[in-house]
């Protein structure tokens, strides 16, 4: 039985952001230095975080959603047209495809990782091609594109993924919200590569506030390409030709001119005084994820009610999150009441994700069923997310640890 004293005593969020540098020093003398909105310190939060990715060019924005929708359009992805997107994964990896009338082509996850299938994704594009109408005439969006998603922060194999994609004639943007700071290389003695460091045409990170790194809200899009980068800046501020900075800085003109319909997606410098603290302290938080993970790891490997997240010497891993696989056979009861009962214990969790195929809009609107994508339909009803976050008290990993090893040992079949 579980103690429900020990229980209420120990309450172990899903997360907790950690803001223990200078961030709160930073926010006061941004606010008193009253520039509110994108200007100094929007400036240095792009330059250091370019550098610590190792991109030539990068544009801080209010969301990775809006990193993603600006990259898509900088891309020139037009209605109709059809973008491979992992079906594991959160709602915006695909919103942002139907923002420009372009039609998401779900594929399938790796049982394991949880990424992207490629072997999917290239059935995906045959079916689709093969799909024509009476007259010929191909009656499904044609691929321009590929989304790729680093699940929990473990790095796909972009060179895989590069080349398939150049086999196939795609662009490739990353959805990295889970991927900094992560790399990844071909194996022992091949160089390591950085998420963002020309991993692909643009790579998008999501600073919302349970990601690796926080500003509140807030993203990043990276990229090596001028032209790209251009096109994505003047679209994150109604399609100025110059910034509120650039026109009342400089000692320069009141004048501007609107040469394309933009969005309004800039960053503030409140926002980027936090990224730029809690930037210094990724890596170091990143450490700190990692033994935890290690912990889960060591403490959990014998337990047979649960499949554990993979551990790989050929990546660096951001470890945004800890997802074990209930092992269902084994168990009297469901991912759902297994929530329950950790909840009920005081320790939080969440599931990541119900998989797009899965929900209302995807099968109502494109007729997407469960045996479509059979993979991540079987895992996620197993996919629970753990605690894991820097900061994260050892009494609070204690906890985690004893209340799922309870459960497992109580509701073992
Ligand atoms: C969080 C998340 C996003 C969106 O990030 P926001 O900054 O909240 O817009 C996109 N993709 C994935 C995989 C995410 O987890």
């Amino acid at each position: 039985m579980i103690n429900t004293q020990t229980a209420l005593e120990t309450q172990v969020p899903f997360y907790r952001p950690e803001l223990t540098g200078n961030e709160i020093e930073e926010v006061i003398a941004a606010l008193k230095s009253g520039w509110l909105t994108s200007g100094p310190r929007v400036r240095r939060f792009e330059r250091e975080f370019a550098d610590a990715v190792g991109a030539s060019r990068a544009l801080a924005v209010n969301s990775c959603t809006a990193a993603l929708h600006l990259a898509v359009n900088a891309l020139e992805l037009e209605p109709g047209m059809g973008v491979l997107v992992p079906t594991m994964t959160f709602a915006a990896t695909a919103a942002v495809v139907r923002y420009q009338g372009a039609v998401p082509i779900l594929v399938d996850c790796d049982p394991v990782t949880f990424n992207m299938s490629l072997d999917d994704a290239a059935r995906k594009l045959s079916r689709f091609r093969d799909d024509k109408s009476p007259g010929g005439a191909p009656k499904a969006p044609q691929a321009v594109g590929m989304i790729p998603v680093h699940v929990g922060g473990l790095m796909m194999d972009m060179e895989e993924v590069n080349r398939f994609a150049s086999d196939h004639g795609l662009w490739v943007v990353e959805d990295a919200a889970h991927a900094f700071p992560a790399a990844w290389r071909r194996g022992p003695g091949d160089p390591w590569r950085r998420c963002g460091e020309g991993t692909a045409a643009i790579t998008c990170f999501s600073f919302y506030a349970n990601k690796t790194i926080t500003t509140g809200e807030g993203g990043m899009a990276v990229t090596n390409n001028a032209s790209l980068a251009e096109r994505m800046k003047l679209m994150s501020l109604h399609g100025l030709s110059r910034d509120a900075w650039d026109r009342y800085s400089r000692g320069g003109s009141w004048d501007y001119r609107i040469i394309a319909p933009g969005f309004k997606y800039n960053m503030t410098d409140i926002a980027a005084a936090i990224g730029i603290h809690q930037l210094a302290r990724a890596e170091e938080m990143r450490r700190e994820r990692e033994r935890i993970a290690a912990d889960y790891w060591g403490a959990f490997s014998g337990v047979e009610e649960i499949e554990l997240p993979v551990v790989a010497n050929d990546r660096v891993h951001s470890w945004h999150l800890f997802p074990i696989r209930l092992q269902l056979a084994r168990l009297t009861i469901d991912r759902n009441k297994f929530i329950e009962e950790l909840a009920q214990s005081g320790v939080g969790s969440s599931v990541h994700w119900r998989p797009l195929h899965l929900h209302p809009y995807y099968q109502e609107s494109f007729g997407w069923q469960p045996e479509d994508c059979p993979v991540a339909t079987e895992t996620w009803s197993r996919l629970v997310s753990l605690p894991l976050f820097p900061g994260m008290r050892e009494e609070e990993i204690e906890h985690v640890i004893h209340t799922v090893k309870l459960l497992c040992a109580r509701y073992a079949r």
